[in-house]
């Protein structure tokens, strides 16, 4: 199969062939999709076998506004109006409960599925066009950083799906929060664009799923199937160090080995001149951090770094989401320094 890559005024190209059951790569404000027409369940199985995703990993359906909830959720409730109230379009997805009408292959069979109305113009364009529900999860192979290019995604996807739509950089550059609404109080499943601050104001108490910041211990029931992978993961192992962010440089510059990789904040990249490097953004612009973290860990891949160690913010605001995604990517080998580690 020829992937065309289209230009982001060919959205209805893109609507034409989700409309026919094909697969599109749709530019988002977090990461890129992969996506199909949502209540085309053989469609939305050929997204599993395209990024080689397990089957019981599911994914979220994209609407292009927040009144569409009711044509898909059983129940939803005043958490989830004043949710879209707040964030929508935005970085966030809320699990409900869902109409028999959602395709099993969307929801890997649970009795909920994630909701999101995404904001980037192109991605609003392509979904009023379709005028479907569009089902997708990010547009890597399973396993691999999330892409937030349309070149990166076609370097995962190129002849397995029909199109990407090339609607630039990810504005956010990781995917969206997810919180599940069907239990008290509600969880926050995945960090994301949307802080868990942010979701504080809005709902009151909020419960911080422990696969956020953890991995699951065998016989850990996660909360849903998907959290269980591994994620993120670039080629060679990734070793995360977490502190003040001078005391956690010197100790990568002190614990690396020539030929490793090292990701680290804008300020300290004159430690690191021996070696390979991706810079992360400034150690206090964490949007910047969560812009660039993916397209940092697909580098090395195109490298023979055979260690990659990475500086890390703190888990205020948007550093929850930008810890678990390097975190994840370590296997949650993570390396602590205590306050006042010189
Ligand atoms: P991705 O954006 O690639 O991570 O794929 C969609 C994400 O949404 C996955 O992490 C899923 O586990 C999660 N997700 C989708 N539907 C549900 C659901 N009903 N309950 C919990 N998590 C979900
Ligand atoms: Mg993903």
């Amino acid at each position: 199969m020829n992937t065309r890559l289209l230009r982001e005024d060919q959205v209805d190209q893109a609507a034409a062939i989700l409309r026919a059951g094909g697969l599109v790569g749709i530019p988002t404000e977090t990461v890129y999709g992969l996506g199909a027409n949502g209540l085309d369940g053989e469609a939305v199985s050929r997204i599993f076998q395209a990024k080689g995703r397990p089957q019981d990993n599911p994914l979220i359906l994209h609407i292009p506004e927040a009144s569409w909830l009711e044509r898909y959720c059983q129940e939803v409730p005043p958490q989830a109006w004043a949710l879209a109230e707040a964030f929508w379009p935005g970085p966030l997805t809320m699990i409900l409960r869902h109409k028999p009408l959602v395709p099993r292959a969307v929801t890997a069979g649970l009795d909920t599925v994630g909701m999101r109305c995404p904001g980037h113009p192109v991605c609003r364009a392509i979904l009023a066009a379709a005028d479907v529900p569009v089902a997708a999860p990010s547009g890597n192979t399973s396993g691999r950083p999330s892409p937030t290019t349309a070149r990166s995604m076609l370097e995962d996807m190129a002849g397995k799906i029909d199109a990407i739509v090339d609607g630039g950089s990810c504005s956010v550059g990781v995917e969206s929060t997810i919180v599940d609404l069907t239990c008290t109080p509600p969880r926050l499943l995945r960090p994301g664009g949307v802080t868990l601050e942010q979701l504080r104001a809005v709902l009151g108490e909020v419960a911080v799923d422990p696969a956020v910041t953890r991995l699951m211990g065998a016989g850990e029931q996660p909360r849903a199937p998907g959290m269980k992978y591994r994620h993120y993961a670039p080629k060679a192992p990734v070793t995360v160090v977490t502190g003040e962010p001078e005391a956690a440089a010197r100790y990568i510059a002190g614990a690396a080995a020539p030929g490793d990789g090292v990701i680290c904040f804008d300020e300290f990249a004159p430690l690191f001149s021996g070696h390979i490097t991706q810079l992360l953004g400034s150690a206090g612009d964490k949007g910047a951090q969560a812009r660039h973290v993916f397209e940092a860990l697909r580098a090395f891949d195109h490298t023979g770094v055979e260690a990659i160690w990475a500086q890390c913010p703190d888990s205020a605001g948007l550093g929850l989401a930008i810890a678990n995604r390097l975190g994840k990517a370590a296997g949650f080998h993570i390396i602590h320094l205590e306050e006042g580690t010189p």
